[in-house]
């Protein structure tokens, strides 16, 4: 609200990913000063919702002519959805730059599928997500992949943003294949590493993905 009064903006719709308060939970206070839509997950609780979205859904963002398809992205909550734009996805708490979301609600495999429906996407995507973990999701991907170069020049790119107190957001698809560990969980040095840090052999690449989601919760 106070950001729309500075920059003399009028508020036009809510996308909201997931039912987490922290994504929500100014819904209704902004209700109350706009009359606007609130686009959201059709399985999910949130407030003030007037259009319940699912996979295959399409939506016009009114004022803005940005055409938005919808994919359901469950793991971190059961009905997390990602909004499709033609260059960009708003991916919520799923996909983060370098990293991604905590299970809460969701299975491995699920959010290991839902992360791979949006590394499909064309590598030029922005990357809009949730929230500014980059630099300690760097850290971690710095643990399993100590040595990769890829991976090093972009800590260094977004300490440098962080410094001048500019965001790290957006990110590509492409940058993230590149550098972001739960999305290169098929890759025989994070698997290596994941393995090493686990003790033992992993087969499958679910079982990698989930080892490695365990080694950030705990990192
Ligand atoms: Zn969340």
């Amino acid at each position: 609200m106070a950001y729309l009064e500075r920059e003399g903006l009028t508020l036009g719709a809510i996308l909201a990913t997931h039912h987490h308060g922290d994504h929500v939970g100014g819904i209704p206070a902004l209700l109350a000063g706009w009359q606007v839509p609130v686009f959201g997950p059709a399985t999910e609780a949130i407030p003030g919702r007037t259009h319940a979205l699912v996979e295959g859904d399409a939506i016009i963002v009114p004022g803005l002519d940005l055409e938005l398809s919808v994919l359901d992205i469950p793991g971190h909550t059961s009905g997390h959805i990602a909004f499709v734009g033609k260059d960009l996805v708003f991916s919520g708490d799923t996909l983060f730059a370098a990293g991604c979301g905590r299970l809460f609600e969701g299975t491995p495999a699920q959010m290991l599928s839902s992360l791979d429906k949006l590394a499909a996407l064309p590598g030029e995507t922005a990357v809009y997500c949730g929230h500014e973990y980059t630099l300690s999701n760097l850290r971690f991907a710095l643990a399993v992949e100590p040595g990769r170069s890829a991976l090093l020049q972009r800590n260094e790119r977004e300490q440098a943003k962080r410094e001048r107190g500019a965001p790290t957001l957006p990110s590509t698809v492409a940058e993230e294949l590149s550098t972001n560990p739960f999305l290169r969980a098929g890759e025989v040095t994070v698997r290596a590493a994941v393995e090493h840090h686990a003790g033992r052999p992993l087969r499958h690449r679910v079982g990698v993905f989930a080892e490695l989601r365990a080694w950030k919760n705990s990192f």
